[in-house]
């Protein structure tokens, strides 16, 4: 028997889909259409649990090949569910970065996001979240939608934890309000540590207008822990005087946790360089010997194992 975890533990809002994941591994994800309102979770129930029998059967079109799956030694029993994180990404589309490493910001057909209040209150009302449900606003970029704020006053009020992905080119008084109240967190993705690599990376001369936005996040937090910094390491920034660009911001912000990921395309494409895999073990060596938390997001163990053998091999 295979499960995976996610299935009755995630739910992720994509523009007119919901998911148990997001697809960072690039295979068959598991879809159930939704297009704005209420959440039918008797149906969703349903269709979970038709998925994790198509998983036993290895059907290719189910989650094949996915390292997240694990052998159960019990046989599948899909429960009431009941979520322990939500990730909205039901506004991929909507950005104002340019990031060269992704194309969601580029021209196309792509639906209106719906109001996602409803659905979240409707998950809410069928006890379909946990009393400690986490919300995960992904994207695009969240600060954009009419309903930001609004929404996320209401998960406040009902006492869910809200973490927010930005890019930080618009700075939102209501983020501040989360972070100063410890009711949030926020990932900011810098991914450079200068205006150059910054323009050269996210597409636009935006610099000073992000730094002085993290500034204030930093400010309004309780605790630095609140506010991670991000760096996608590849190509176009993987020289180690950025990264040590990127520390010294670090340490000029009073960050206490940062975040490594790779450029996706590259991973899927089995291109990341043998130059990203040293920067990347050099950045978690620096963030070491600076006392900052460092995360891997997103990184699977064939890249982690290159990683650690190329730290052994450069720094002992
Ligand atoms: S097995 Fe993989 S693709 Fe399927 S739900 Fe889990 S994480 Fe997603
Ligand atoms: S901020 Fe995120 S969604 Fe926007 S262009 Fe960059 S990677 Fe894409």
């Amino acid at each position: 028997m295979l499960f995976c975890t996610k299935l009755v533990r995630d739910l992720v809002f994509e523009e007119r889909a919901l998911q148990p994941c997001c697809n960072t591994h690039n295979i068959a994800v598991p879809s159930f259409p939704f297009a704005g309102g209420e959440v039918d979770m008797a149906a969703y129930t349903r269709h979970i649990g038709a998925v994790a029998q198509e998983i036993q059967r290895q059907n290719p079109q189910v989650c094949a090949g996915c390292p997240d799956l694990v052998p159960l030694s019990q046989s599948v029993h899909v429960p009431e569910l009941q979520f322990s994180v939500i990730s909205l990404n039901h506004h991929r589309h909507v950005c104002n970065c340019r990031c060269v490493y992704c194309d969601l910001w580029k021209p196309g057909h792509h639906p209106r996001p719906f109001a996602i209040l409803p659905a979240l209150r409707s998950l809410h009302d069928q006890g379909a979240l946990k009393k400690n449900c986490a919300i995960s606003w992904g994207g695009g970029e969240s600060t954009l939608l009419p309903d930001f704020e609004t929404t996320g006053r209401w998960l406040r009020a009902h006492g869910y934890f809200q973490q927010v992905h930005t890019n930080a080119l618009r700075h939102s008084d209501w983020i501040d309000h989360l972070l100063s109240s410890g009711a949030g967190r926020v990932n900011i993705s810098l991914d450079s540590g200068n205006a150059a690599t910054y323009a050269r990376v996210k597409g636009g001369d935006w610099w000073d207008k992000v730094l002085a936005s993290t500034e204030k996040y930093f400010a309004a937090a309780i605790t630095p822990r609140q506010v991670d910094l991000k760096y996608i390491v590849f190509e176009a920034n993987n020289k180690i005087e950025e990264l040590d660009q990127f520390f010294q911001v670090c340490q000029h912000v009073g960050a206490a946790k940062v975040q490594l990921s790779f450029n996706f395309i590259e991973v899927v494409n089995d291109k990341v360089s043998e130059h990203s895999i040293a920067a990347a073990a050099y950045f978690v060596h620096r963030a070491e010997k600076l006392g900052l938390v460092c995360e891997l997001f997103f990184v699977d163990a064939p890249i982690r194992e290159r990683m650690d053998a190329a730290r052994r091999k450069l720094f002992g």
